[in-house]
């Protein structure tokens, strides 16, 4: 490609709502144009790299026995209301109606459909398990579409679906899967973990999320050096924590004039705040909850929701505490409660002497007894997990890292086939639900992780597998007659070896044309210029590196073959 004719726009400049490294290197590079909020379209460089992640993805799927398919985009209602999830999915889901006011909506993902469409034609155990995949737009109106690629409403996304006749066979599909995501993100030069995860709104039991380390993530994750636990924190479960050993105390009411904060009122009892109990009050769709921490913890919202399996759960209102605590924020608390369902951290439970609100202003109570003095409906593990907090596994201290979620694997058990009966015959002619799941890679997303992953000041830094070229030839003056004769000459010799390259044509200075190179990212640089003619040699720059090399003329095309393989 002669950068003459390449349709790469590179600009200085950046929109202001581009925050991330991601959406601002890729917008200056020319690759993506912002068409609504979250809906972007690909430039010729964006879709090079996109392609390429795909075929990584395509070529792991086949290697695990996938057979790609291409399921429609637009999906009749009356699929999802027989699972209950046009309901469900709220307004996350982009809808549609027909000329005949029939409902539709764009796919946010296909369990509904492929389980639809395999129900027909499998009936017998012979057929399986089956594997099917399909690498297609996805359309999730987000409350947030943010950081570019990152989280769209229109995105690319690979998804397979995997039947098989029991529990065994899913074990089987999910470990194959799990292999190819980790060959897949090693291949697109990614360093990432593979996390235990929280099962979410799709349902069943049992997932993995694969997250790329970033700064810019918007998860967080848990992992431990000493064994080989790693978690989500929405997910990662947690030990109780023991407290002080201390003689019981009685319960004692105390003045605490306009201490409303946990760290407050530690100050002004000169304690620290694990001996505090943090008293959260939520409402949901079964009625309001207090929810009990220890001062120097967080509610894990999403472990409390699945205890109580509610789907709503909202932080209670100034209004709403008034009217169930007859008291103001600041100074609620479990104590002689009897209208508010109490759900109790573990560690709350064993702890000594607490102080926690009295349920009227400026007032708290101190030598609480949980034990004694508490009566939770529900004592489980409902905080969220923290540096430094010992591993449920091997009480190591964990530590905590930021990651982007670029596939996830679940186990939806018969949760699908089951809503819609989608059964098959077995060895005894016996009916029996088919045993699924489900399996993505979001593929744009992963473009703009490899990014947030691999840049530097001067623009992206490509993994030469899913970079969009690999080699940029660069004249120093495209006027000098035997310098363009020999990149040219590159040119030709490159493209033959079947190396992907761009030949800066542009009668622009060498300086912009290198801003240029660094910013969009090749791996390896060529410059043409007096030196390379004066000793008869190729001239190479690593981008990731910066370190320069000369080949000679002679052989150098296996030398660039050779070095773009370790890049
Ligand atoms: P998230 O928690 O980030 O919203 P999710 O768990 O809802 O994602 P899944 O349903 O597991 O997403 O979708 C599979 C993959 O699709 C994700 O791992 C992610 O890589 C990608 N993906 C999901 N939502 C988006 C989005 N809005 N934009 C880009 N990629 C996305
Ligand atoms: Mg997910």
């Amino acid at each position: 490609m002669k950068m003459t004719n390449l349709y790469a726009p590179t600009l200085r400049e950046v929109p202001a709502e581009a925050e991330v490294p991601s959406h601002q290197l890729m917008f200056r590079a020319g690759m993506i144009r912002k068409a609504a909020g979250g809906v972007y379209s690909y430039l010729p460089l964006a879709w090079r790299t996109l392609r390429k992640i795909e075929q990584i993805v395509r070529e792991e799927m086949d290697a695990k026995g996938g057979q790609e398919i291409a399921m429609p985009i637009v999906q009749p209602a009356e699929i999802w209301q027989q699972t209950g999830r046009w309901d469900v999915y709220g307004d996350e889901m982009f809808r549609l109606k027909d000329r005949h006011q029939r409902d539709f909506c764009l796919g946010p993902t296909h369990e509904e459909m492929v389980t639809t469409l395999v129900k027909q034609d499998v009936r017998s155990y012979r057929q399986l398990p089956l594997l099917v995949y399909q690498i297609q737009n996805k359309y999730r109106d987000e409350i947030r579409p943010r950081f570019g690629l990152m989280r769209g409403r229109e995105f690319i996304m690979k998804d397979l679906y995997s039947f098989d006749r029991d529990t065994d066979g899913l074990e089987i599909s999910y470990k194959k899967m799990y292999d190819a995501y980790s060959q897949i993100f090693s291949r697109c030069g990614l360093e990432f973990r593979p996390v235990e995860a929280d099962p979410g709104a799709i349902g069943g039991s049992g997932t993995h999320e694969f997250m790329v380390i970033a700064d810019s993530g918007e998860a967080a994750i848990a992992y431990c050096d000493g064994c080989d636990f790693a978690a989500n924190v929405e997910k990662a479960e947690l030990l109780s924590l023991t407290s002080v050993a201390e003689a019981e105390k009685p319960l004692e009411k105390v003045a605490t004039p306009g201490q409303k904060t946990i760290n407050a009122v530690a100050e002004y009892l000169s304690l620290s705040a694990d001996r505090l109990i943090k008293s959260l009050a939520f409402v949901t769709e079964k009625g309001p909850i207090l929810a009990l921490v220890r001062g120097d913890h967080e509610v894990n919202e999403i472990k409390l929701a699945n205890l109580l399996n509610v789907l709503q759960l909202e932080m209670a209102g100034e209004k709403e505490i008034q009217s169930l605590f007859h008291s103001e924020p600041g100074y609620i608390g479990p104590v002689g409660l009897s209208n508010v369902t109490i759900v109790a951290d573990a560690s709350v439970m064993n702890m000594v002497n607490a102080v926690c609100g009295a349920n009227a202003a400026d007032q708290h109570l101190t030598n609480v007894m949980p034990l004694r003095d508490i009566k939770p409906a529900h004592v489980a593990d409902i905080r969220l997990i923290r540096e430094g907090d010992p591993c449920p596994r091997c009480g190591a201290p964990v530590k905590t890292a930021r990651g982007i979620e670029v596939g996830q694997v679940f186990k939806l058990h018969t949760k699908y086939s089951q809503a819609l009966d989608a059964t098959y015959l077995d060895e005894n002619g016996q009916e029996r639900l088919m045993v699924m799941g489900c399996y993505g890679v979001g593929v744009s997303r992963t473009m703009a992780a490899a990014i947030e992953q691999h840049h530097d000041a001067d623009g992206i830094i490509w993994p030469a597998s899913i970079a969009p070229y690999q080699v940029v030839i660069v004249p120093i003056n495209t006027k000098d007659e035997s310098q363009m004769t020999m990149a040219e000459q590159i040119y030709r010799e490159l493209s033959a070896a079947g190396v992907e390259v761009v030949l800066d044509d542009r009668e622009e200075r060498s300086g912009v044309k290198f801003k240029d190179a660094d910013l969009i990212g090749y791996p390896l640089r060529i410059t043409v210029g007096p030196k390379a003619l004066k000793e008869n040699s190729v001239e190479l720059k690593v981008r990731r590196t910066k370190e320069s090399l000369l080949l000679p003329l002679d052989g150098y095309v296996e030398g660039v073959i050779r070095l773009l393989a370790s890049l």
